[in-house]
């Protein structure tokens, strides 16, 4: 498995592998792996001849306020992991190979005037710009993303779907710890206090699936999880919504594939985790 930083060195590759008539599967990543990511390299795995996974902190997707410079990186770590999960190739740019005097960016509207998008409003812009210039530079067949991050996922999808790229979009569901929390890079920055407090996540998760096998009522839905997180005193709600599954808007009567979501605070942390509707 190699690693290389430059876009012309990865369309090299893929270009060779076309000729050679290899499908290619790409997981793009912002790095300090773990077993969420591996879950996607392992379907990419299955589903294509060629891996390529890429490692990129993308600056365009961080707020000005929130912790690009913090986030973990540990890349020796990152190279193990993809090399024990079989990918080919990791593409890991920095910065300005992706963004040398760069003037264009790729926005979408309404998927992201809700949950995150509310809360980080430069965020999915980054995110579909970044996006964008993968899928071009590694031309893939599939591309592989994560139900956690399920309004990212939807997003993909309908900027996919509206641009016409000629990929298809793998959700893949969540991978969790053996006690609930979801797995998340951003996990690391919790201390050992906050890390117990951080089940208040899971737990909501929980509360809100037993509600809604009751109740097609959205706020009664949103109400269990709320109450859940109230009671965990580190914990401080971002938000907790119930969303149509496509469009990402707010929804008052739940119907299957609608999204129940939620960012909560833990300390200075802030974790997302959600739920599909009757999944
Ligand atoms: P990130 O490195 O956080 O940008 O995540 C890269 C990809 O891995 C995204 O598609 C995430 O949704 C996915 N991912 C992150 N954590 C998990 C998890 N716990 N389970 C499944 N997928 C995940």
């Amino acid at each position: 498995m190699d690693m290389v930083s430059t876009v012309a060195e990865v369309r090299a590759r893929v270009h060779q592998w076309k000729k050679e008539g290899k499908t290619i599967g790409l997981v793009p990543t912002m790095g300090y792996l773990h077993e969420g990511h591996a879950s996607l390299m392992a379907q990419a795995r299955k589903e294509n001849d060629i891996v390529i996974v890429s490692i990129f902190v993308n600056p365009t997707q961080f707020g000005e306020n929130e912790d690009l410079d913090a986030y973990p990186r540990d890349l020796e770590h990152d190279r193990a992991l993809c090399s024990r999960m079989g990918a080919d190739l990791i593409f890991h740019p920095q910065p300005e190979e992706m963004y040398q005097n760069a003037c264009t960016y790729v926005n979408i509207n309404n998927l992201s005037d809700h949950l995150c998008g509310k809360s980080r409003p430069i965020h999915f812009r980054g995110v579909c710009t970044v996006v964008s210039k993968l899928l071009h530079i590694a031309a893939p067949d599939r591309a592989y993303f994560g139900q956690k991050d399920a309004q990212q996922l939807a997003i993909i999808r309908k900027m996919v779907e509206d641009l016409n790229f000629d990929v298809e979009i793998v959700g893949c569901p969540i991978v969790r710890e053996d006690d609930g929390l979801a797995k998340s890079s951003r996990n690391t920055y919790l201390s050992a206090t906050e890390r117990q407090a951080a089940l208040c996540l899971s737990r909501a998760v929980k509360a809100g699936q037993a509600a809604s096998a009751n109740t097609t009522d959205a706020s009664a839905i949103k109400k269990a999880m709320e109450e859940v997180i109230l009671a965990e005193p580190l914990a401080k709600i971002d938000y907790v919504e119930v969303v149509d599954g496509k469009t990402m808007a707010p929804v008052d009567t739940v119907k299957p594939g609608d999204l129940a979501a939620m960012a909560v605070f833990i300390g200075k942390t802030r974790l997302i985790d959600n739920f599909i509707i009757g999944a």
